[in-house]
C-alpha cells in the first residue's frame, strides 16, 4: 500500500499511476493514516504551503520521524524540495523534512522558463522520459550517497539515497508510469 500525501497537488495523477504500475493507494491527510504504509509519495505544489500544511495538520513531526526510520519517499517537483536536507531560495521560515543529503535550488529554472518539457535519459529507463518542469527546483549538490538518475543542462533532476527518491519534474503529468514502477518494485523488495 502506497500513501499519496493528499494536502496540494496532483494526488489523482500520481495515485493512478500507482496503480498503473500494479500497486495499491490511499490518501494520507492524518498521522494514524501513515501507519503501515510500504511508501508515501509527496506530490508537487508549493514547498512553502506543504510545510505549513504538515505541521497544521499534525504531519510534520510524525512523517519525519517515518522517513528516519526508513519509509520510502518519492518527491516531486515541491516533494523534492520537501526531502532536501537543504534549500537555497527558500522563505525564512521554510520548512524542509530532510532525508537526501542534497542542496535543492527553489524556481531554479527562472521565470523566463517558468514551465516547459524535455525528453530526459533517466538512469534504469530504456527509453527518454518526457519530463514536465513547472516552477521546477534543481539540485545544485548531492552528497557522496545520492544517485543522479537523471540531469537536464548538467543539472541533476532526479535522484536517489536509498530509499528516498525525488524529481524536479512531474511524472505524473505525462502519463507515463515508468518511475512511478521503479520506486514501486524498489519498495517491494526492501
Ligand atoms: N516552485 C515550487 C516550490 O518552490 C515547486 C513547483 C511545483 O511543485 N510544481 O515549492
Amino acid at each position: 500500500m502506497i500513501g499519496v500525501l493528499a494536502l496540494q497537488g496532483d494526488v489523482a495523477e500520481h495515485s493512478r499511476l500507482i496503480r498503473q504500475a500494479g500497486g495499491e493507494v490511499c490518501p494520507v491527510r492524518r498521522p494514524r493514516e501513515l501507519a503501515g504504509l510500504a511508501g508515501l509519495i509527496i506530490p508537487g505544489g508549493e514547498s512553502t504551503t506543504i510545510g505549513k500544511l504538515l505541521v497544521a495538520f499534525d504531519l510534520y513531526d510524525e512523517l519525519r520521524g517515518a522517513i528516519k526510520e526508513g519509509l520510502p519517499v518519492l518527491g516531486t517537483c515541491a516533494g523534492l524540495i520537501m526531502l532536501a536536507d537543504t534549500i537555497v531560495g527558500g522563505t525564512e521560515d521554510q520548512r524542509t523534512l530532510g532525508g537526501i543529503d542534497m542542496v535543492a535550488r527553489r524556481n531554479a529554472f527562472g521565470r523566463q522558463v517558468d514551465s516547459f518539457e524535455a525528453d530526459l535519459a533517466v538512469r534504469g529507463l530504456d527509453d527518454p522520459f518526457r519530463a514536465v518542469f513547472i516552477r521546477a527546483p534543481w539540485v545544485e549538490r548531492v552528497g557522496s550517497g545520492v544517485e543522479v538518475l537523471a540531469e537536464y543542462e548538467g543539472h541533476p533532476v532526479a535522484v536517489r539515497q536509498g530509499s528516498l527518491w525525488a524529481t524536479s519534474f512531474h511524472p505524473e503529468l505525462a502519463g507515463d508510469p515508468r518511475i512511478h514502477a521503479a520506486f514501486l518494485s524498489a519498495t517491494a523488495v526492501q
